[in-house]
């Protein structure tokens, strides 16, 4: 079978290309290799500058239970504290609920969605100008291919990025479970600690999300993620207050390894790249999962005129280069800088006590990490 769009991966990004172009009329399959619902390392705080897009979807994120968040604080191990209102503001909502949401959406629209369905392979042929994905269920063909297959995937192995030595930039891990806390429901509090940060804020039903990040190192020093938090974790008094006083909902905490914050290129062997696997910010910012749906709106634009023969390939792949790095370039330097002086101690408790009687100053900051409603 012959289809227009492959979709590798059936994420925020892979799900909204796949809504936009099955709703364009275009033939869509995406692959995703889990099923839905299930949980993912994530903080889940999403930036209200998604709400009129992920409209156009036919989602509502407060039809799903989103708790609404307004306020931002910020700790640091030595007790300092900065609070400020958030400039857009956002919505806690779990993966667990909103990958199932858009995965229904994008059914609803036309799009064919396989669970439990690895792509292996993605591969252009020159002489047809077509592709064919290896799968676990066989090979597909397609004139064209999203991959928006996340963070790290096997598929990453002849990238640039992937072979590099690991480094600051690209060796970190995450961790992520729910709890039940006693975090005010409008509050995003995100608790610097050696070497790393974690976010905590509500998701809907009453649950909290609380998910890290921090360095291969510091896990390896620490020798497991008990130690982690008992060790590392818990010097921060409002982290150890939440360690001690929460409930955990989950039997195990959720971890993924090898995360890059390196740059990755937005289109490799004529796919075009979106989400994560385009480029990630760090996530001190929560704005992964809006660049995800944005980035998968520029892809689906430019494939819909190369599939309705208004531009040729090299036309398309260029304007999405391009499109992507006038989006995004900027907010993910911005956040990688921010997230290497947050890192550092002592960096860190300077740039509290500064921007303490500064809140337009960190709200400025906060504004630079994030994009405009789309
Ligand atoms: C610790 C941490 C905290 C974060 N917190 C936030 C936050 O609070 N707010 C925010 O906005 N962003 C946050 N992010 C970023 C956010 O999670 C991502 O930017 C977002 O999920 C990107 O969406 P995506 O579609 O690119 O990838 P994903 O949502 O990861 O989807 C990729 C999909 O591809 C599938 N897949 C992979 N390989 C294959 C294959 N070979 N075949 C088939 N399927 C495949 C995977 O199963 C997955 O479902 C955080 C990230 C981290 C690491």
């Amino acid at each position: 079978m012959s289809y227009e769009v492959g979709i590798v991966g059936g994420g925020m990004a892979g799900l909204a290309a796949a809504n936009l172009l099955a709703s364009q009329g275009h033939s869509v399959v995406v692959f995703e290799k889990g099923h839905y619902p299930a949980h993912k390392v994530c903080g889940e705080y999403l930036s209200n500058e998604s709400l009129p897009f992920l409209g156009k979807l036919g989602l509502d994120i407060e039809s799903l239970g989103g708790q609404h968040i307004g306020r931002f604080a910020i700790t640091h191990p030595s007790g300092k504290k900065l609070e400020t209102p958030l400039p857009l503001g956002g919505y806690g909502i779990s993966r667990y609920a909103l990958d199932d949401a858009m995965a229904n959406a994008a059914l609803a629209k036309g799009a064919i969605v396989l669970q439990g369905v690895r792509a292996q392979s993605i591969l252009h042929r020159p002489m047809t100008d077509d592709f064919e994905i290896q799968t676990d269920c066989g090979p597909f063909q397609f004139k064209s291919v999203v991959a928006a297959y996340g963070k790290r995937s096997k598929l990453d192995k002849p990238r640039g990025f992937a072979t590099s030595t690991p480094d600051r930039k690209n060796n970190f891990v995450g961790i992520k479970y729910h709890l039940r806390s006693d975090i005010p429901d409008d509050l995003i509090e995100l608790h610097l600690f050696e070497q790393g940060y974690a976010g905590i804020s509500r998701v809907e039903n009453g649950r909290t999300c609380f998910c890290y990040l921090t360095t291969a190192q510091m896990l390896q020093k620490a020798g497991s993620i008990s130690q982690l938090e008992h060790r590392y974790l818990a010097r921060n008094p409002y982290l150890a207050h939440h360690l001690s006083h929460s409930e955990h909902l989950y039997s195990h905490p959720l971890s993924i390894s090898q995360v890059s914050f390196g740059d990755k290129g937005t289109v490799w062997q004529h796919s075009l790249m979106a989400g994560d696997s385009a480029g990630m910010i760090t996530p001190l910012t929560g704005n992964g999962m809006s660049m995800a749906l944005h980035g998968a709106q520029l892809a689906a634009y430019h494939l819909d005129r190369y599939l309705r023969g208004l531009t040729d390939r090299t036309r398309m792949e260029t304007h999405h280069a391009r499109d992507w790095r006038a989006a995004f370039g900027l907010r993910v330097q911005t956040a990688r800088r921010l997230q290497g002086l947050l890192l550092n101690t002592h960096l860190s408790s300077l740039a509290i006590s500064i921007l303490r009687p500064l809140p337009g100053v960190a709200r400025r900051l906060i504004r630079l990490t994030h994009g405009k409603p789309f």
